[in-house]
C-alpha cells in the first residue's frame, strides 16, 4: 500500500474519528511554563504517572525559581512516578534556565515564543537538550495553536498503520511530514483523537481490530487481521 497523506484522506480519517469518540477536550494550561515543565514530564510515561509528578513537583516546591535552584536529587525525588527522574529534573532545570535567561528580568514565560515564526519557536525549543519535536509541538500547538502537529507515540505508530508515513520513518520526520500533510485547524483534534484510538483500540501490541470503523485505512487489518502476514512480521518494510 502507498503512502496516501492527502488532505481528503486525512480529512475523513479525522471525520471517522470524530464519530468514534466525539469531540476531545482541549488540556492547554494558561501557564505556559507550567505545560512545558508538564510535558517534560509525560515524556515516555503513561498519563497517571505524569499527574502523580506534576502534582508532587508543584507541591514540594514553591514557584519556578525554587524547582530551578533545588539540589538534582531533592528534584529527581520529587518528580521520580515520571521514570528517569535524574535526567527529567536536568531538563526541567535546563529549560527554566533558559527561559529565565531569554527574558530581561528573572522571570519565566514562555510568552516571546508566541511573537517568532512557528519554525523558529520550535528551533528555540528543540535548542535545549532534552526537548525533542514532541514536546516543542505540543507547547506550541496546544499552548500557541502553532501550524506544527505534535507526534507522540500512539500518533507515530497509528499513522504508519494508517500509511500516512512511512514505517521507518523516525520520529523527527513523522513530524515532518505530518505536520506538511495535516490541516492547521485540525491538527490538535487529530493529535487527540489519534491518542484517544491508541489508547482505546489501536494499542501497540493488542488492538481491537473489529470495534472501530477505522480498519478500513488500516494496513495492519489488511495484512495481518485480514490477510495472511503473521503479526511478527508486520510492519513489513517500506
Ligand atoms: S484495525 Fe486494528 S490496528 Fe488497525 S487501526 Fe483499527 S485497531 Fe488499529
Amino acid at each position: 500500500m502507498e503512502i496516501d497523506n492527502s488532505e481528503q484522506r486525512i480529512r475523513d480519517i479525522h471525520q471517522d474519528l470524530l464519530d468514534v469518540y466525539g469531540e476531545q477536550a482541549d488540556y492547554d494550561d494558561s501557564d505556559g511554563v507550567r505545560q512545558l515543565l508538564i510535558t517534560i514530564l509525560s515524556q515516555n510515561v503513561a498519563d497517571e504517572n505524569t499527574a502523580r509528578a506534576a502534582e508532587n513537583l508543584f507541591h514540594d516546591f514553591n514557584g519556578y525559581k525554587e524547582i530551578e535552584d533545588a539540589p538534582i536529587g531533592k528534584l529527581a525525588d520529587s518528580i521520580n512516578p515520571a521514570g528517569l527522574p535524574e535526567t527529567k529534573a536536568k531538563r526541567i532545570q535546563r529549560t527554566l534556565k533558559a527561559l529565565r535567561e531569554q527574558g530581561d528580568s528573572d522571570k519565566y514565560s514562555v510568552e516571546f515564543l508566541g511573537d517568532m515564526e512557528d519554525s523558529d519557536a520550535q528551533a528555540w525549543l528543540e535548542d535545549i537538550k532534552g526537548i525533542g519535536p514532541k514536546t516543542a509541538s505540543v507547547l506550541l500547538n496546544f499552548h500557541f495553536d502553532a501550524n506544527v502537529m505534535p507526534v507522540d507515540t500512539h500518533v507515530e505508530r497509528i499513522s504508519k498503520r494508517f500509511r500516512l508515513i512511512p514505517f521507518s520513518a523516525s520520529n523527527k520526520k513523522a513530524h515532518e511530514l505530518l505536520n506538511e500533510a495535516v490541516p492547521h485547524e485540525i491538527k490538535n483534534s487529530f493529535h487527540m483523537l489519534i491518542i484517544e484510538h491508541g489508547k482505546n483500540n489501536c494499542t501497540a501490541r493488542n488492538p481491537t481490530c473489529e470495534e472501530t470503523k477505522l480498519k478500513k485505512y488500516c494496513t495492519r487489518y489488511e495484512m495481518v487481521e485480514n490477510g495472511d502476514l503473521d503479526v511478527d512480521q508486520y510492519p513489513p518494510e517500506d
